[in-house]
């Protein structure tokens, strides 16, 4: 059966079929290719469906699937996969990029012995606390809460975060799970309200409950960790080497916001702010004071290219000229780009038709906005955070992130964006275009866990925003990605000439570089993910010394949490190790 037939039929397989007559062998024709689970818990059910990264670069026809109603079910689940020689990954809404769920390690293997635990559907609770001791905020919440309806629900409390990531349709699980971010730094000028986090979605956390190993009763059992318990660090930014069940996280006042679009050009942002200027116009560090929150965005390169330059920040009240909004996803910008398959099927036999798209896309944008009056609009944070509707093109986005300091913060991006244009601009004098896609650059602070007003917090092991205690001047974390469509010839050629570049020219110059887990990094020129020099630079980039004593630390507190391996996948089994 092919797997296109699969994705239409949903084989529900009720485990307790087998004592109800029905014979192995019809169990066996409805799971296709695929054996029935051995001895499968006869109280929960499991489906077979295809399971796919983001941009499929990791593609499985047949996974086995459940969706499990409660925490003790989830239980039953796993121990039940231990036994059975299965392991198991939380699944959310399947918005990775990289093998952090299933990786080419299973792609392999027709039936991959692996239990996808769907969260969307059953572990969805959500209970908003006031302390009214301390005024403080804080939201429960099911692995399986979308990022869009936690913000509803904080906004019909008049509550709200800070920042988070721009598209609503992301699972708390799965957030977590990489240390998802938005943009937002301290400025002098605009505020947080008490309890914001200008860090990671995971620094909010104040209590989590994960399945573990316990020794005594020789099963998986619900652990609750505090914030302030010393394993807790490991799971705030977990890639899946756990199950995450309840987790509980602080949250503070809804801020109204207003957002404004700029178009500009490449020279006028990216200019070394202490060599060059555009006249007196305003370059990004500019902006990044004024705003605290701002994305760049540009399609083209060369420094008379154009720039979407998107900032927000808290105005208590309307200013005049502002339009209010009531809903999210004002923001346009790459909505006007011909569908998915038509224009990867261009880029792959015309990649230079890309500047023809660029170009048109952003006087229909800047025509569309003033018309539609979303080049400044204002209202409650929600209507501002999300903003990357689901119906933009899907790219691979191949990101990187600095952890550096405000001070460096023109001369970096600066840097970053003339080897970018520079590179580019090689490839075209022979002929070839592989940058047809995105360039992306948003900011947001270092992990600071005093920002949750929490005893005892610790910033999370695994996250890539963790401050550098040997640079405590190092107070910002930039990320910025080059989206491409892996189709394009010689893309990913390309991202990794650019790696190469960043590697030598900013890191430990101006900075530190990790990786963003959920997206396109360790990049080699065949391929994303397997370049093993960067996967060596991993426990260097998040411990504090040479002894890699963090990372140790954090491998060993998941390894012991899951002696079993059964939350992990051939990929991870690479990385997350000792080192
Ligand atoms: C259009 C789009 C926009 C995005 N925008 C942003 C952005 O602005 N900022 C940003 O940081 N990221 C962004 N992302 C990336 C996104 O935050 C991550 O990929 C996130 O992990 C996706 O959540 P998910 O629910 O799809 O998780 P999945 O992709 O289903 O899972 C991701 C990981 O989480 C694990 N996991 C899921 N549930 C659990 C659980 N209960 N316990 C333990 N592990 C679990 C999985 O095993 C896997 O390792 C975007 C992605 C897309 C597709």
């Amino acid at each position: 059966m092919k797997p296109s037939v699969i994705n239409i039929i949903t084989f529900a397989v009720i485990s307790g079929l087998q004592s109800q007559g029905t014979t192995e062998a019809a169990l066996f024709s409805n799971l296709g290719p695929c054996p029935p689970l051995p001895d499968f818990p006869p109280t929960s059910t499991y489906t077979l469906r295809p399971f796919k990264t983001y941009s499929s670069d990791v593609v499985i026809p047949f996974s086995y699937f459940s969706s499990p109603r409660d925490a003790s079910e989830v239980l039953s689940l796993v121990n039940w996969a231990k036994n059975a020689g299965y392991r198991v990954r939380g699944v959310g809404q399947m918005h990775s990029w990289s093998p952090v769920t299933l990786s080419k390690y299973e792609e392999g293997t027709l039936c991959p012995k692996f239990l996808l635990v769907d969260t969307t559907k059953y572990l969805t609770g959500i209970k908003v606390t006031t302390d009214f001791n301390t005024s403080l905020h804080s939201v429960t919440l099911g692995p399986g809460v979308t990022l869009r309806r936690l913000l509803e629900t904080l906004e019909s409390h008049q509550l709200g975060i800070f920042s988070s990531p721009a598209q609503g349709d992301l699972s708390v699980g799965g957030m977590l799970a990489v240390g998802a971010h938005g943009s937002g730094i301290k400025t002098t000028t605009h505020s947080k309200s008490l309890g914001h986090s200008y860090g990671t979605f995971s620094n909010l956390v104040l209590e989590m409950d994960v399945i573990g190993w316990d020794n005594d009763t020789e099963k998986y059992v619900v652990k609750t960790l505090p914030r302030s318990h010393p394993d807790t660090k490991a799971f705030l930014v977990n890639l899946g080497r756990t199950f995450v069940t309840r987790v509980k996280i602080r949250v503070g006042a809804d801020q109204m916001l207003r957002s404004q679009s700029f178009f500009t050009t490449v020279r006028q942002l990216f200019g070394r702010g202490d060599l060059v200027r555009d006249g007196d116009k305003p370059n990004l560090a500019d902006y990044l004071d004024s705003f605290g929150r701002i994305q760049v965005l540009s399609l083209e390169t060369g420094s008379d290219s154009g720039v979407l330059l998107f900032g927000w920040h808290s105005e208590p009240e309307k200013p005049a000229g502002s339009r209010l909004t009531k809903t999210p996803y004002n923001y346009i910008f790459g909505n006007y780009l011909p569908g998915n398959k038509i224009l990867k099927w261009l880029l792959a036999r015309i990649p230079h038709i890309w500047r023809f798209f660029a170009r048109l896309s952003f006087p229909i944008n800047i025509a569309v906005s003033s018309l539609a009056g979303y080049q400044d609009y204002w209202g409650l944070s929600k209507n501002h955070l999300l903003y990357n509707s689901k119906y933009v093109p899907i790219i691979r986005p191949n990101s990187f992130v600095l952890v550096t300091s405000r001070q460096n913060f023109q001369t970096v991006v600066s840097i970053i964006r003339k080897g970018y244009d520079d590179l580019a601009s090689e490839w075209h004098s022979r002929g070839e275009y592989p940058d047809a896609g995105s360039f992306d650059i948003r900011v947001c602070g270092v992990e600071d866990p005093e920002n949750i007003l929490a005893q005892g917090a610790e910033p999370p092991i695994f996250s890539p925003a963790k401050p550098v205690p040997s640079h405590p001047e190092y107070d910002i974390v930039i990320w910025f990605e080059f989206g491409t469509y892996p189709e394009t010839r010689k893309a990913q050629e390309f991202v990794a000439d650019w790696q190469s570049l960043l590697y030598r020219d900013i890191h430990h110059v101006y900075g530190v570089l990790r990786v963003e887990w959920a997206k396109g990094w360790g990049h080699t020129w065949e391929k994303a993910w397997s370049n093993e020099t960067i996967f060596d630079t991993l426990p260097r980039v998040l411990s504090s010394s040479d002894e890699l004593k963090e990372w140790n630390l954090g491998v060993e507190i998941l390894d012991r949490y899951d002696p079993w391996r059964i939350f992990s996948n051939g990929f991870l089994d690479r990385i997350l190790i000792k080192a």
